[in-house]
């Protein structure tokens, strides 16, 4: 990763944010501008400079994976080393407008961090500036991508494996996820999601000690971590052989998942992105069963934006990798998602996820 690149861009963004230093405190923006994979550091961008501050548990992995950046290694935390080193090097900060990500420094190290530099930092919430940077990929995260969600797909295969009627729901989450660390996944993305029969029409239903019922839809959503990148994808499938109407819902949110793939190009907005799939479901009656937003960015996080979402008016640019996974949840029947990974590329999108999306029935 050109870490220094990155450190130079969002150097250049400072002036124009009227800022005189960002204080970055949220992880994986710091992992992103510099390398560090730990859990405690902060890292302080100047104009001219990048300063990494870590504790002692974390000397040896500073050393090797922070690029670009002074490594400093304290015995106090991080944000109070943060604190010092602004105030020791306030001179050449001109007028102290200190940038915070305000979204991700809790309301207790705000405090701390005003009182121990006093009142000649201006700490103001710095505009989505790491956000923005992410959102579009390089070469190098889209190469890392693609690795996590080709291993992430494989998963589906200890899934099919595994689903019977009788067997837990946490018996075929423990199968992909003891699969995925084989396979050399640094974890799960976010705890699997596997919701049998009428738990299916749950979009977010972890999966529970419930035993898959004789007939109904399984959705299954997970994603793995591999290199720092995260994978995301869904798909659901049927024990026993689907009703007519059940079948017809599967084909409605398949259809509607093509529709906003197919809508994928640089230049449109995520709200039509949305309503492409949306309006298909709309058509079919089952707008009102579609309850969730039809995807979002992925990354370092697992949810980053850009969120396809109505009321949103960020434009896809070609390097943004996105979900699209409409679903449509019936309470008491059960639901259907579908969900692949796309990278936006000129003229349209390419499909990241590999695994077919006809209805697989057990
Ligand atoms: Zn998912
Ligand atoms: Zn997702």
């Amino acid at each position: 990763m050109d870490y220094k690149q990155r450190q130079r861009r969002l150097q250049g963004l400072l002036e124009p944010s009227h800022l005189d230093a960002l204080l970055v405190t949220h992880l994986p923006n710091i992992r992103y501008l510099c390398g560090f994979s730990g859990s405690a550091g902060a890292l302080i961008v100047t104009e001219e400079r990048c300063v990494f501050l870590t504790d002692g548990r974390y000397t040896e992995q500073a050393r090797d994976e922070v690029k670009g950046a002074k490594v400093n290694v304290l015995s106090k935390s991080p944000l109070a080393g943060a604190a010092d080193w602004l105030r020791e090097n306030r001179r050449t900060l001109g007028r102290k407008r200190l940038g915070v990500e305000a979204t991700h420094l809790c309301v207790a190290d705000h405090g701390g961090l005003k009182k121990n530099l006093g009142s000649s930092f201006h700490l103001r919430p710095a505009p989505a500036l790491m956000e923005r940077m992410r959102m579009v990929k390089d070469a190098e995260e889209i190469a890392c991508i693609r690795s996590a969600v080709m291993l992430g797909a494989g998963l589906l295969d200890r899934a099919l494996q595994t689903i019977r009627a009788g067997v837990s729901e946490t018996e075929v989450a423990a199968e992909m996820e003891y699969t995925a660390r084989q396979r050399g996944a640094d974890g799960m993305s976010f705890d699997t999601i596997v919701a049998s029969g009428p738990r299916s029409a749950r979009p977010h239903g972890r999966a529970s000690s419930s035993p898959i019922p004789p007939k109904g839809f399984v959705v299954c959503d997970f994603g793995v971590i591999l290199a720092g990148y995260c994978s995301d994808m869904t798909r659901t499938v049927h024990v026993g052989s689907p009703a007519r109407a059940d079948q017809d819902l599967y084909e409605a949110v398949r259809d509607a998942q093509h529709a906003a793939v197919q809508a994928v190009r640089p230049g449109i907005s995520v709200a039509e992105v949305d309503q492409s799939a949306r309006s298909v479901l709309k058509k079919r009656g089952l707008g009102r069963y579609f309850t969730h937003s039809t995807g979002h960015g992925v990354g370092l996080e697992i949810h980053e934006p850009p969120r396809i979402a109505v009321g949103h008016n960020e434009v896809l640019q070609p390097g943004m990798v996105i979900t699209i996974e409409p679903g449509a949840y019936v309470a008491g029947r059960g639901g259907v998602r579908i969900e692949d990974m796309v990278l936006v590329v000129e003229g349209g999108c390419e499909v990241l996820t590999p695994s077919p999306k006809e209805l697989i029935t057990i």
